[in-house]
This record gives C-alpha cells, sequence and structure tokens, in this order.
C-alpha cells in the first residue's frame, strides 16, 4: 500500500514512512493511494473473533509491504490483552438501541489507548529493522499526551516530547503524563493553549534541518497509523450490531477530527453508517462549518471537556480530500487561505458530498453538566463530559427506532472527577491501576510559548542519539 499527501506536494511513500513522518512534509496529511475494501463477513461472527483478530485483519491491507505485516497479529494480541474488559471494546446498552461504546479500559483511560498501545510496537519494530531512532514530538490536549507516553516509555529508539497547554489540562491528564519516570520521557507545559502547542509542533516539522536531525515524528492524529487503528473499533462495533448488512448511527464528541475520520476509514472499507453526528462543545468551529460551509478559526475558550477545546480540526483535511474529488491542488489552497485568513470556504458540491454523512452538533458546559446528572439519573452511569456531548447531540436528529444509535465513550469518568462530581454529587473512583495517581511525584518543565526555546530544549536533552 502506498500513501499519497492531500496536499500533492510530495511523492507516495510506503506505510512505514507515512508511520515515521506522520505529516507529509507539504504540510498535508497522508491518505492511501486507493481505498481497500474488506469483507466483514470473512472477519467472522462477534463474540467468536478477540478484538485483537478483527485488528489484525483490517491493518492487514494498510500495511501490506512493511516490515509488521507478518507479525501484525503478534502486536495487536499484545497491544490489547492489558486492557482492563475482557471484550476490550465493550457496547453497553443505555437505553433501546442506544449503545455506547466503551473506549476507556486501556492504560491510560482513553480512546487513544486503542490506537498508541499498537502504533508504539510498531513504530519500535520498524526503527530496528532500520537502525535508525526517532524524537517523538507531541502537542496534547490531555490524552493523547499520556496514552503516547505508555506506548512509547522506555523503548531506547525514542525520546518523547509532549507539550501540553499550562493549566488547561486536568490534574488526572496531567499526572498521568507527568509521574511516569521513565528516561525517555520529556513533559513541557507551554504557556499558551492547545493549538498554540500544536502550531509549535508543526513548526518543528515545516523546519527541514530540525526535522533531519532530530528525526521528527508525529504520533498525533494526523498519524494515519493512529486513525486505523482507530477505526477497528467501528468495524467490531458493526459485527456486534449485525453488519455487514444493518447501518447505525454514530455519534462522536469530536477536537481533531481523528476518531470521527476514523469511523469514515471504517466505512470507506465497509462499514455501514447511516451518518456521523459530529459533536462539539462551545469550541464549535465544525458546528458553524455545518450550519454555513465557511470554515473560520476563533479563538478558543476553556470547557469542561477540555480535549475538544481545538479551533483546527486536522484531520478535516483528509474528508475535504475525499469530498474534492482528490484534487490536492484544490486542498493546498483551501488551505493556504486559512493559513492567511483563517478561512475558507466550501464549495457546494463537496459541502454535500460531506452532508450526505456528516451532520454537526454543539453543547455548552451547562448543556453538559445537565446531562450528566439526567444520565446519571436515567441510567445509573457516570460519564465523562466529553460523551456526554456526544449522547446529547447523538439524540439531537430522528432515526427509525430499529436504528441503533452509538455515543463513542471517549474517556474513563475519572479523568475528570470535578466535572463528574459537580453534574452529580458523585466523585468517580479511579481504576486500581491508578489509584495511587495523587501520591506520586511529578516531573516537567514550564517553558514559554516560542519555537526557539522548545527547539533547544529537545536538542539538549533527547536521549535518542
Ligand atoms: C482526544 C479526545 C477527543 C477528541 O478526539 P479527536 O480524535 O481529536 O476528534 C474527545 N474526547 C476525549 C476524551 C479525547 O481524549
Amino acid at each position: 500500500m502506498r500513501y499519497v499527501s492531500t496536499r500533492g506536494g510530495v511523492p507516495k511513500v510506503s506505510f512505514d514512512e507515512v508511520l515515521l513522518t506522520g505529516l507529509a512534509g507539504d504540510g498535508g496529511l497522508y491518505v492511501p493511494e486507493k481505498w481497500p475494501k474488506i469483507d466483514l463477513k470473512k472477519i467472522g461472527r462477534s463474540g467468536e473473533v478477540s478484538y485483537a483478530e478483527v485488528a489484525a485483519h483490517v491493518l492487514k491491507p494498510f500495511v501490506k509491504g512493511s516490515v509488521i505485516e507478518s507479525e501484525l497479529f503478534e502486536i495487536t494480541d499484545t497491544a490489547y490483552s492489558g486492557f482492563g474488559d475482557p471484550a476490550v471494546a465493550p457496547l453497553v446498552e443505555l437505553a433501546p438501541n442506544e449503545w455506547l461504546l466503551e473506549l476507556f479500559h486501556g492504560p491510560t483511560l482513553s480512546f487513544k489507548d486503542y490506537a498508541l498501545q499498537v502504533v508504539g510496537p510498531m513504530l519500535e519494530r520498524v526503527l530496528t529493522a532500520r537502525g535508525a531512532s526517532v524524537t517523538i514530538v507531541v502537542a496534547t490536549s490531555g490524552d493523547t499526551g499520556s496514552a503516547a507516553i505508555e506506548a512509547c516509555k522506555g523503548r531506547d529508539a525514542m525520546s518523547i516530547f509532549i507539550l501540553h497547554p499550562k493549566n488547561r489540562i486536568s490534574d488526572v491528564q496531567r499526572r498521568q503524563m507527568t509521574t511516569v519516570t521513565a528516561n525517555n520521557v520529556f513533559n513541557i507545559a507551554v504557556d499558551g493553549t492547545f493549538d498554540d502547542c500544536q502550531n509549535l509542533v508543526k513548526g518543528l516539522f515545516s523546519n527541514k534541518r530540525v526535522r533531519d536531525e532530530l528525526q521528527l515524528s508525529a504520533v498525533n492524529s494526523i498519524n494515519w497509523a493512529r486513525i486505523i487503528a482507530q477505526s477497528v473499533y467501528y468495524v467490531s462495533t458493526s459485527l456486534v450490531l449485525g453488519g455487514p448488512e444493518k447501518p447505525a448511527v454514530y455519534s462522536v464528541p469530536t477536537g481533531n477530527f481523528g476518531n470521527v475520520y476514523a469511523g469514515y476509514t471504517a466505512h470507506r472499507i465497509g462499514v455501514p453508517v447511516e451518518f456521523f453526528v459530529v459533536g462539539s462543545n462551545s469550541n464549535d468551529i465544525l458546528t458553524r462549518y455545518f450550519e454555513t460551509g465557511v470554515m473560520t478559526a476563533a479563538d478558543v475558550v476553556p470547557t469542561l471537556s477540555p480535549a475538544m477545546d481545538i479551533q483546527i480540526s486536522s484531520n478535516f483535511e483528509r474528508l475535504l480530500f475525499e469530498a474534492y474529488g482528490r484534487n490536492s491542488a484544490t486542498v493546498a489552497g483551501l488551505m493556504t487561505s486559512f493559513g492567511k485568513d483563517g478561512q475558507y470556504i466550501v464549495a457546494d458540491e463537496a459541502r454535500s458530498f460531506i452532508d450526505r454523512l456528516f451532520l454537526g452538533c454543539r453543547l455548552d458546559d451547562n448543556g453538559t453538566l445537565t446531562a450528566m446528572r439526567r444520565i446519571y439519573e436515567e441510567t445509573g452511569k457516570l460519564v465523562d463530559p466529553h460523551t456526554a456531548v456526544g449522547i446529547v447531540c447523538g439524540r439531537q436528529f430522528s432515526v427509525q427506532p430499529t436504528m441503533p444509535r452509538v455515543t463513542i465513550a471517549t474517556a474513563h469518568p475519572a479523568k475528570f472527577p470535578d466535572a463528574v462530581k459537580s453534574a452529580t454529587g458523585v466523585k468517580p473512583d479511579l481504576p486500581d491501576t491508578l489509584s495511587d495517581l495523587f501520591e506520586r511525584s511529578e516531573t516537567y518543565v514550564c517553558l514559554p510559548n516560542d519555537i526557539d526555546v522548545i527547539t533547544d530544549y529537545i536538542y539538549s536533552t533527547r536521549t535518542n542519539l
């Protein structure tokens, strides 16, 4: 399988190259040259195949030609063996035909583990085969950081630097990152927002000298390997709900558009989907786009669902690429105008392509608190603020009663104890593996939102020499 950039400015590359570099050299995102098709019936029936087997089956066409192709099942089997639920990604019924897909049973309690626990060992194998090493730099709005650290800690061929926006993530989220003691892990609290962190990472990558000298690698949701690993749980859900014939509605609390785009990937390879609901909090650039057809950046406001406090949804570019019939020149033009003016307009034809499958919805913090309380009263379940946005947004659009509605539960409620407690009066407990989190000691540096300072810090501390 070969991959092309959404902006068309670089040659086609292999999966291994995509895995190692993340972002393409022209600033675009890699997508497969052609969509493979998977016959869901060949994967086997739900209950008869393990999640790891489904994962190996789904990933296979995407890694064709890679050194990891022959070891796929070994990788997925090891990756998911430590998850806290035997189903790995269990579907829980909230109400008749309304489901929660619980993606918080990995080591750091967010859905990001479902991708990164696979991506870490994939990277290690490719690096070992090449005798190479990488410096991984990640911007996190809270959950990517700890998931990336858990996936990469102690792997000698990698140094990992995590940039998080200072005081804009929860204490649990920060401690999950800063209490890890592996010597290849470096946490940086940046004086700024998540978008500032993301721009710093983009700045590092766009400097060719820095990129080459440090062998920079990104494991953010722009990394294609994460997208395909996440598409697996849409496939496993479809198997449970009676696919390949029966479609479902998927409501996805969205930030960088990675998770919902993984759903689109699953759809392109064979999962039947009625539509996706793209849920946002008050940082509603996507909802405004769905209302107007214009993507316009605005300032980020902090909310109770910080992993969605984003005004640039990077992975949307991948969908635009499809919506414009894979015309990379047009996509490159839109992205240039977004960079210059903070705005671009989607043409009618591309817009209706997107509207056929995606609907936007927003919920502010008051609505989120009310929802968490109502869900607790109705079902006895505590849900995290991101999941609450997903559930409410999923209920906004009416469907036939026989149509399954699935909300992606993106984090464990204990990652956001303050919000959950103020909504329900109940403080959610951390699972046993993390129960002493607040007794562990923290290590991190605070740095200004300044690309030169960050670059110097990485050069002087990295361990992968
Ligand atoms: C990362 C994250 C999101 C947003 O996911 P995207 O892939 O960026 O759209 C939503 N909820 C939680 C809990 C997250 O950690």
